[in-house]
């Protein structure tokens, strides 16, 4: 589905991605882990256009994007998800989902869209019942769910979904990895997964990366991953305290 070879991302003259390689595989679920500033926002960003590649190559389905706009690469079956979601606020929830589509309003009648918008609606049926609401109002997990059926209306064969727990309740985040999962197994959408929380994302991932300064310093399946020590000291171990931090904050018999 998706090659990423020897990536060179410039900020000015931070080094943000140095040759940075990577591949998702058709229908698979690929973990991209690693610590703050390691450059994960900006491998997604590099792969849908939104930052420019120094040097490097990005092919999709054997046909290289890496010089293609942001608009085009929605059109050729990429959608990311940002981190912090953006979603238009003060747009209802239906509106929001019917943006998703907005490269194909030329070609598709609303009603085929409408109709795309209803199959997000039997996916994330508490975003049904705020069809009508604005969508600053949602909770976090809700706005989530609508950041990625927005993305669902583009149609995508790849999704790129950066740090979707983020902010999130532990049981909320559990919710919206159930989602992530399905929608790999009922709709057959390959996955690339940007997560700080690296125990979620490995539990329903097949494979993984860890970006450490712009590289990529290990990969392998999931639970190799999970077994590994190196993983575990850095980014399990904490995790694990974190999460236990935050359900006694939320539990009110501690
Ligand atoms: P986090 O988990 O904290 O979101 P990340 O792994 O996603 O981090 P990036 O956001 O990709 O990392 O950042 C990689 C490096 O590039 C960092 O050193 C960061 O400070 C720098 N960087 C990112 N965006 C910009 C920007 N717009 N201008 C300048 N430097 C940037």
């Amino acid at each position: 589905m998706l090659r990423v070879r020897n990536l060179h991302v410039y900020y000015g003259r931070i080094h943000a991605l140095r040759a940075a390689s990577l591949h998702v595989v058709d229908n698979e679920v690929v973990a991209l882990l690693g610590g703050n500033g390691s450059g994960k926002t900006t491998l997604l960003a590099a792969i849908s256009g939104v930052v420019r590649a120094a040097s490097g190559e990005v092919v999709l389905r054997g046909e290289s994007i890496v010089r293609a706009r942001p608009d085009q690469i929605v059109r050729r079956g990429i959608a990311h998800v940002p981190e912090g979601r953006h979603i238009f606020k003060p747009l209802t929830v239906e509106d929001n989902l019917m943006l998703g589509a907005y490269h194909r309003y030329a070609r598709s009648s609303r009603a085929a869209i409408r109709a795309e918008a209803e199959e997000v609606f039997r996916l994330f049926p508490v975003l049904a019942e705020r069809r009508g609401q604005a969508a600053g109002t949602l909770s976090g997990g809700e706005q989530q769910m609508l950041a990625i059926g927005r993305a669902l209306l583009s149609r995508p064969k790849l999704l790129l979904l950066d740090e979707p727990s983020m902010g999130l309740a532990p049981k909320v985040i559990r919710e919206i990895f159930d989602h992530i999962a399905r929608l790999r197994a009922e709709r057959g959408v390959t996955i690339l997964l940007v997560e700080q929380n690296a125990r979620a994302a490995l539990s329903i991932a097949d494979r993984g990366y860890v970006l450490e300064t712009g590289r990529v310093v290990l990969e392998g399946p999931a639970e190799d991953l999970l077994a590994n020590r190196e993983v575990q000291r850095a980014y399990l171990g904490r995790e694990r305290s974190r999460t236990a931090a935050a359900e006694r904050d939320t539990d009110p018999s501690v």
